[in-house]
């Protein structure tokens, strides 16, 4: 099978032993921040789920039922796709269709709903039923990065999987196998600690332009860079509001004191609220009057210590 990332493969033991002993729940939640390789545990618990000859370690990955699925062929496995930005009520028709059927290949039949934190309510309550009285042999694994967004009747419903990567000077060795170089310190924290989007913004070159915005914000508001400058380097930046976002959040607002904290976020926030709201929206103005707020809010701050 394919080689599970490290930092799940303590989970996925857990989930192992649980098959073994048939304790595995039949309907599973799989959460965590977005790039913690969540797709890629659903799948390796499936394949071990389907797999004829079941190893300690999961699928064997050369059984009829392996070489079925890695073709793409599988009748006892569906992965729920969406066209849309929503899981709809026919997809969860089609599952539950799918989940009373009976196994083609005489084992367990396995279910995935990738991003099911996008079913329209419709699709959430069709699934209910579902989850109350799963069909015998059945699971059904729901994979999200926005957990709150999960309705409540389905949370309720199923076993919980919060994913975790773990320690990060492990994480920071993998990033660093993969690149042939450390990353740079922020760049995990940046990503809630998700290894695989840490990976892609090495990857595509992005986190070395985020590492020069955050040295510019730095500049900025110790003085030794002009307002105009900053605002013409970071204007219209991809994950602008991203970077700016961490940079307050963990950089900056750390050191003040609570109310003047939230202070500092709300301008923010308002920002973000403005730049989806408004249209046409000049988005230099907006970059210059956010810093300029966020520097006077700073400067209070400085003024209340030395007083
Ligand atoms: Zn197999």
């Amino acid at each position: 099978m394919a080689e599970l990332y490290p930092w799940l493969r303590p989970q996925f033991m857990q989930m192992q032993a649980l098959i073994s002993k048939e304790k595995l729940a039949h309907a599973l939640v799989l959460s965590g921040a977005a790039g913690l390789g969540k797709s890629t545990m659903a799948v390796a618990l499936a394949a071990a789920l389907l797999c004829k000859n079941r190893q300690p370690a999961g699928a064997c990955g050369e059984c009829k039922s392996c070489l079925l699925r890695k073709a793409g062929n599988h009748a006892d496995l569906l992965v729920l796709h969406s066209d849309s930005q929503h899981i709809g009520v026919d997809a969860i028709r089609q599952l539950n269709h799918f989940t009373h059927g009976a196994a083609q290949q005489h084992g367990y039949r396995v279910a995935i709903i990738p991003a099911a934190d996008s079913m329209t309510e419709a699709a959430a309550n069709a699934l209910l039923k579902t989850l109350e009285e799963p069909p015998a042999g059945c699971f059904i694994v729901l994979v999200t990065s926005n957990y709150p967004q999960l309705a409540a009747t389905i949370r309720s419903r199923c076993q919980q999987w919060p994913l975790t990567a773990g320690n990060s000077a492990e994480l920071s060795q993998w990033l660093s196998q993969q690149t042939n170089k450390p990353p740079p310190a922020f760049l995990l924290e940046y990503c809630q600690g998700a290894p695989l989007k840490a990976l892609s913004l090495l990857a595509d070159g992005a986190a070395d332009s985020l590492s020069a915005s955050l040295r510019l914000l730095d500049e900025y508001f110790s003085g030794k860079l002009a307002l105009s400058s900053v605002v013409k380097q970071l204007d219209g930046k991809a994950e602008l509001s991203g970077m700016l976002g961490y940079y307050l959040r963990q950089r900056l607002a750390q050191p003040l004191e609570f109310l003047r904290q939230q202070a500092v976020l709300a301008v923010y926030q308002r920002w973000c609220r403005d730049a989806t709201r408004i249209i046409g929206q000049n988005s230099a103005l907006a970059l210059t009057s956010l810093l300029t707020e966020i520097k006077s809010l700073l400067q209070h701050q400085e003024a209340k210590w030395k007083s």
